[in-house]
């Protein structure tokens, strides 16, 4: 297809060169950090100086170690078990990237069917393997269609398996992931496999596991320790039976939340004289891979996934245009037109539930502190105003900042009777949901992720999700967005497992740009989309190779 511009032949070297843009012509990845406004944000938030010129380049100055990186308390010993009330109790403590809900709406089972922990359990696949653990491996037959109904959206995926056949550019890598295990994560990990690795997989949340699909992988083979529901026990159990193996250690980690390296770090420093790369996808696990950066004591490199044009730019914006309705609708069945929406945070998530929400013909109000995401809020068509202005008058409260206390108990008692209160940033801290744990207000479970909390006088409010993500613990995600991420995964994993020595250092890098559009160009023959190409003329015009990249690092898109 016109489409698809195939990365050009040439200095591309080592099995990687199939799959990579010319991986030899990969930008100097330190051009590429120094590109990354999380990494300078951190380093002003840190007290360090960047000087940012108009072309973008940086200069650093040297590195300071003022902060000790914390992570979340976790159990280490494994021998002592929960009991039911026991393992609830527990998971208070979890680090909160685990402890976001998140959950397709593509279930056939529900947690409760079994009571028994699948740790308790004797399973194997049909191929007589029991290294893994998941709910029931006999519902590996319906995981396998949801795996099927996936790979129809995943066309990048799909294409790099063809690619690689005959050349495999991940022949050797043992990788072991911490991802959400949905239809859109098997499909990664069986291109991984066919790329040439072995995988080992634990969740990256307690509540996120599709069993069905965990049962579809450990049925075809790969070790696979998750279930939906896990205790905090449960998850770092589940982490180390996947690190913690006889004759096989781990040469490359993909993390979403940044545990899986965490734990790593903690109870098995020794395994990372042969790790070679890790690829991390969350906002969380990123922050926390620069605080070790700076604390110089990443010994690794490490690949920034979420700071990725292809993440944030589509992820983002379009998973959420495309899902906010989904959520609140079958959350609550109601109508959008005409109604009173106040949309805190107009950043990436903000941008596409307000389009989303305009369409529908609902009245939307921003607020921001930005003032050029402000400006962006007004010249959009959005009335900006604090939300003390509206919060009286307004139907539903959507939180999108990624901030802490945005809706406060003060905001939550004077809205109207009926107000819908949901949040869509990553964890659940935009709402004060514990300050509503009061005993004069009454909590009633209506639905599943709905309650409705009354206050003395019967005035009701609708909290969705308890203040989680509410698309991702509400309503399903398009695998088309989601194949996106999941391409740039893979990529980052090809790239840092076949860089030559000395590319990547200690420290953590974007993708290099390169690779971003070619993770674009094998989404575009979806659309029968038909890409212009540069004159030779128009190349030297505008100082371009012809083959991209086609915008310079601080390009905003
Ligand atoms: P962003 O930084 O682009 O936007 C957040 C905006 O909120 C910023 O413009 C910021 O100025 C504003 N803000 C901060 N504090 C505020 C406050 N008190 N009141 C009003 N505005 C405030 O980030 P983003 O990419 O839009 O992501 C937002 C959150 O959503 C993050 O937590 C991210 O992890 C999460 N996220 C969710 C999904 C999803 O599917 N639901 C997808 C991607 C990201």
């Amino acid at each position: 297809p016109a489409a698809e511009r195939p990365p050009a032949p040439g200095p591309g070297s080592g099995p990687a060169a199939a799959l990579s843009p010319a991986a030899g012509k990969v930008p100097q990845a330190s051009a590429m950090k120094r590109s990354d406004p999380h990494h300078q944000h951190q380093r002003h938030r840190d007290g360090g100086e960047a000087l940012v010129s108009p072309d973008g380049t940086v200069t650093e100055a040297p590195r300071t170690v003022k902060k000790q990186i914390q992570f979340a308390d976790q159990k280490q010993e494994f021998n002592k078990r929960p009991t039911k009330i026991g393992r609830r109790s527990l998971s208070r403590s979890i680090s909160q990237s685990s402890t976001d809900s998140y959950s397709s709406a593509a279930s056939y089972t529900d947690s409760s069917d079994d009571e028994t922990s699948p740790r308790d359990k004797q399973q194997k696949n049909s191929k007589g393997s029991s290294d893994f653990c998941v709910k029931n491996i006999k519902q590996a037959e319906f995981g396998r269609r949801e795996i099927e109904i996936a790979e129809q959206e995943m066309p990048a995926l799909m294409a790099l398996r063809k690619r690689a056949q005959g050349e495999k550019p991940l022949a050797g890598a043992k990788i072991v992931g911490c991802t959400h295990i949905t239809a859109q994560t098997a499909v990664l990990m069986e291109t991984l496999g066919a790329l040439g690795a072995q995988c080992r997989w634990a969740a990256c949340n307690i509540y996120s596991t599709l069993n069905e699909v965990a049962a579809a992988l450990a049925e075809s083979g790969f070790p696979v320790f998750a279930w939906k529901g896990e205790s905090e026990d449960d998850f770092w159990w589940c982490i180390d039976r996947c690190v913690n193996v006889e004759g096989w250690q781990p040469n490359m980690i993909l993390d979403d939340g940044g545990d899986l390296t965490h734990w790593i770090y903690k109870k098995y420093p020794n395994m990372f004289k042969k790790i070679k790369g890790i690829v991390e996808e969350s906002v969380t696990g990123v922050h926390r891979l620069y605080q070790l950066s700076k604390a110089g004591k990443l010994c690794v490199p490490a690949m920034n996934v979420n700071d990725s044009v292809t993440k944030q730019k589509f992820d983002n914006l379009y998973c959420c245009r495309e899902s906010i309705l989904d959520g609140l609708k079958r959350t609550t069945d109601m109508m959008f037109g005409g109604k009173q929406v106040v949309v805190c945070g107009y950043g990436e998530v903000g941008k596409g539930c307000c389009a989303a929400l305009k369409a529908m013909g609902s009245i939307v109000y921003v607020t921001e502190i930005d003032p050029i995401c402000a400006l962006q809020a007004c010249m959009d068509g959005f009335r900006l105003v604090k939300l003390n202005e509206v919060i009286r008058q307004v139907d539903i409260v959507i939180t999108c900042t990624g901030n802490k206390n945005v809706v406060t108990r003060e905001h939550l008692d004077r809205m109207k009777n009926s107000c819908i209160v949901c949040n869509m940033g990553h964890s659940n801290t935009e709402i004060d949901v514990a300050s509503l744990r009061t005993p004069e207000l009454t909590w009633e479970r209506v639905r599943s992720q709905v309650d409705h909390v009354i206050w003395p006088d019967g005035k009701r409010i609708v909290l969705l999700a308890e203040g989680r993500l509410l698309n991702l613990s509400c309503s399903t995600v398009p695998t088309f967005v989601l194949s996106i991420t999941a391409t740039t995964q893979a990529l980052a994993l090809i790239e840092l497992y076949n860089a030559p020595e000395g590319r990547y250092k200690q420290d953590v890098y974007l993708l290099p740009k390169k690779m971003d559009e070619y993770v674009a160009s094998l989404h575009l023959p979806t659309f029968d989309a038909h890409l212009t190409e540069l004159t030779d003329e128009q190349a030297k015009y505008l100082g371009l190779n012809k083959n991209g990249p086609f915008k310079p690092n601080y390009y905003r898109y």
